[in-house]
């Protein structure tokens, strides 16, 4: 996926910021932090969101929040983070391949906006 610029970040081609590197997820910080702590983790396969996920990729899918989980222990975050996803484009997804927001470090009202 060429024209995928989460892609071409897992590619090297987009420079990013890492935060943990596995053989199937790349976690780096967000370019616009919303959180004094606000990393994203993705599949390195490419997967456009979480509607289009499929029962094949559930896996994946949990593993990306034991990722989450092991970046807020590594990150002193423990004591209220969140992880998000967002949905299409009414819900603000505005890249389209799959993301998880981890976000932490300042406390986190809810509902969320
Ligand atoms: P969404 O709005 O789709 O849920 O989240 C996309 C996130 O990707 C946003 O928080 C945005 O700041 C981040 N983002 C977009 N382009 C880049 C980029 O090139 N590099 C990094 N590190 N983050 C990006
Ligand atoms: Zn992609």
């Amino acid at each position: 996926m060429s024209d995928c610029i989460f892609c071409r970040i897992v590619a090297g081609e987009i420079p990013s910021t890492a935060v943990l590197d596995t053989e199937r997820t790349y976690a780096f910080r967000d370019l616009e932090p919303q959180a004094p702590t606000h990393v994203l983790i993705i599949p390195k396969k490419h997967i456009v969101g979480l509607k289009e996920a499929e029962e094949a990729d559930a896996e994946l899918l949990g593993y990306c929040q034991i990722v989450a989980a092991k970046i807020s222990r590594q990150s002193g975050i423990e004591s209220g983070y969140r992880t998000v996803y967002n949905v299409g484009p009414g819900a603000g997804q505005s890249v389209f391949h799959l993301h998880l927001h981890l976000l932490g470090g300042r406390s986190l009202s809810w509902p969320p906006g």
